[in-house]
């Protein structure tokens, strides 16, 4: 039995070790990256040249990490709903992530990680010892060469890390607003997601990956919905299905939809507007253009919102956002 047990242990670090060794084959920095043979990857990504959509998502889960295989588990099952809602499947994309390997801490998000990595560096530069590289720059040229090998015209960005990795990418701020004008701006996946990033070709030629007019369609990370956002189930698959139609058809198209979806339904969005007209609330609506130029680009409403006094205690309500 003992003998068994050190003979799965020894085969396991012979796979990791393979594992290791394909990703290094595609540009990845394992031997300077803390996530380096830790037996959390790496999972190699679904790369397929020519796809429709290449899907760019963070790292790699417990389950993924266990069945070697990206985007399975719920996260999968999600992923795979939003792009049949929008008429693709699995296996007409690419599919990878910004890291290769799942980040060391146990329950941990990735943010967490990189808190935590952050505060190790300067424990380690105080002791003398060389800072440990950031898992995303380590793995950066493997994501780069995923992308071009698959040179698809349209990516989704799923979840920050991915859309931070994408504005990078292209010379781009992350998390700067989508009000300026004349320049693409990407904001944080939070304000961005669904709204879809054109990016020119002459943006796109400082990017490493092949240089070429791109879209990229934005959305929250199934994996936040499971975290207790149950409410954005619903907006991630749209998101999601949002990106597939895109791919699908190569453009975004700003006709009107035969088939509306919204969320909440449209008895709460009718619901929240009788609050409004009943209380004379202001209304805010987040619209999204297509393009900079504010007197001629197509504009769609994608959430509104109120927010006014209580007449018995004086305080101040604010309307569930309907988007
Ligand atoms: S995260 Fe990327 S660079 Fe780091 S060990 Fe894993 S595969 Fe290698």
């Amino acid at each position: 039995m003992v003998l068994d047990l050190q003979a799965a242990i020894r085969e396991s670090e012979r796979s990791a070790e393979t594992a290791h060794e394909r990703a290094e084959a595609r540009g990845a920095q394992c031997k300077v990256c803390p996530l380096y043979k830790r037996r959390r990857g790496p999972v190699m990504g679904e790369v397929r040249a020519g796809a429709k959509l290449a899907i760019i998502g963070e790292a790699p889960g417990k389950r993924e990490v266990e069945e070697a295989r990206v985007f399975t588990g719920p996260s999968g099952v999600e992923l795979e709903d939003g792009l049949r809602l929008g008429g693709l499947r699995r296996n007409e994309t690419t599919i990878i992530n910004v890291m290769g390997c799942q980040p060391d801490i146990e329950g941990g998000s990735l943010g967490d990680y990189l808190t935590w990595l952050g505060r190790e560096n300067v424990r380690r530069q105080e002791a003398g010892k060389p800072a440990w590289m950031s898992p995303i720059e380590a793995c950066r040229p493997r994501l780069l060469e995923d992308l071009r090998e698959s040179d698809s015209d349209v990516w989704l960005a799923v979840g920050g890390r991915a859309l931070e990795a994408v504005a990078r990418m292209h010379g781009l701020n992350y998390g700067k607003g989508k009000d300026s004008v004349d320049a693409v701006t990407i904001a944080t996946i939070g304000n961005q997601h669904g709204a879809p990033i054109e990016i020119p070709p002459e943006v796109s030629a400082a990017s490493p990956v092949t240089p070429k007019k791109r879209i990229v369609a934005t959305s929250l990370h199934p994996a936040f919905a499971m975290r207790g956002k149950r409410a954005y189930k619903y907006v991630i698959q749209e998101d999601i299905a949002r990106g597939a139609r895109i791919a699908d058809r190569g453009y975004i198209d700003w006709s009107m939809p035969d088939d509306v979806t919204l969320y909440p339904t449209i008895e709460v969005v009718e619901e929240v507007c009788r609050v409004f007209v009943a209380h004379k609330t202001e209304v805010a609506v987040d619209i999204e253009g297509d393009s900079a130029d504010t007197l001629t680009c197509n504009v769609r409403c994608v959430g509104i919102g109120g927010v006014w006094t209580s007449s018995a205690t004086g305080t101040k309500l604010g309307s569930p956002t309907a988007s």
